[in-house]
């Protein structure tokens, strides 16, 4: 090939042309690419305590002055919770993204594809085609096998679909952390629909019990989308084999699939326990660990390969 063409903006680069991980750099991407981006860690980081301080006020409230809603305005009062994970995160990201700008505009339209792809197709693949709550919990290794390839797979697919065939492509998505951030967008999304979807069939929540339902929802699909963000982003700026986006995808979906079957297991295990009435703090427990470690790991995975870069190491000549 004689000419250079930039893997990012797609222009013909000329003489200051870079290359990295077996791709052609213009000097603007090339820069861009290693961007450190805080604001996008922060703000995950702040999502996870957000979302515990808010778990720990709805329960204090609810135990002080036990509110009794109804009807429509117990769902409306449920909605409001499901929205809030996300609206969290938003909230952090655009604060803290401030100085280093995403298009907003993409980071919002994926937060919707992922919700649209989830009423639209995930729900009602895993509820109604394949009626995962009638077999899943017959026999212990059916249910995780089962959670992994059906939940898992289908959930994670459709998450990565979203980043995958939007933003992906596009000269915007030009720095190693976009991907874990539109992989979060998108995990968001889902979790919101998911969300939505729990607080209507139940003719509203429980507050005290619902609020930490739909919590550890939303960390667990956020933390499972942002693994494979990972993969997406490694993909877009440096030649991968052809395993390894099915392989992001797959390991997101295993994931998945033993936090939904560990999830069951402790939050059963403490009924029986307590002797009736349901106890979800187990698996919020279990939501906050995962979500910490798997951008814990991410985060420094993508600072060592920008700090990689940056020393010129694994730069190749022309
Ligand atoms: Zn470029």
């Amino acid at each position: 090939m004689d000419r250079n063409i930039c893997c990012v903006c797609h222009q013909l680069v000329d003489a200051d042309a870079r290359k990295l991980g077996g791709r052609i750099y213009c000097a603007r991407h090339y820069a861009k690419v290693t961007q450190e981006h805080p604001g996008a860690w922060r703000a995950g980081l702040g999502m996870i305590a957000g979302q515990l301080g808010f778990v720990l006020l709805v329960e204090i409230l609810a135990g002080l002055f036990h509110p009794t809603f109804s009807g429509w305005v117990l769902v409306a009062v449920g909605v409001g919770l499901a929205l809030l994970p996300a609206l969290l995160w938003m909230v952090f990201f655009y604060q803290q993204d401030r100085l280093e700008p995403e298009p907003k505009g993409y980071v919002f339209g994926v937060f919707m594809l992922g919700a649209l792809l989830a009423q639209a197709v995930g729900i009602p693949l895993v509820d109604q085609v394949f009626e995962v709550q009638r077999w899943l919990p017959r026999s212990p290794l059916g249910g995780l096998l089962g959670a992994i390839l059906v939940i898992g797979f289908v959930q994670e697919f459709l998450k990565y679909a979203a980043v995958r065939y939007s933003v992906f492509s596009l000269p915007e998505f030009d720095e190693r952390v976009d991907g874990v951030i539109y992989g979060t967008a998108a995990g968001l999304g889902y979790a919101t629909m998911l969300n939505i979807n729990y607080v209507i069939a139940d003719g509203g929540v429980h507050l005290q019990a619902g609020i930490i339902r739909i919590v550890v929802t939303a960390l667990a699909q956020a933390s499972f989308a942002g693994l494979t963000g990972y993969f997406l982003g490694r993909a877009k700026f440096e030649d991968e084999p052809v395993w390894w986006l099915p392989a992001g995808v797959m390991l997101a979906a295993g994931l998945n699939g033993v936090f939904t079957t560990l999830r069951g297991e402790l939050t059963t295990t403490a009924l029986d326990l307590a002797g009736g009435g349901f106890n979800p703090w187990p698996g919020l427990l279990l939501a906050t660990v995962v979500a910490a470690a798997t951008f814990g790991v991410l985060f420094s995975l993508i600072r060592r390969a920008n700090k990689i870069t940056l020393s010129g190491a694994d730069a190749e000549g022309m």
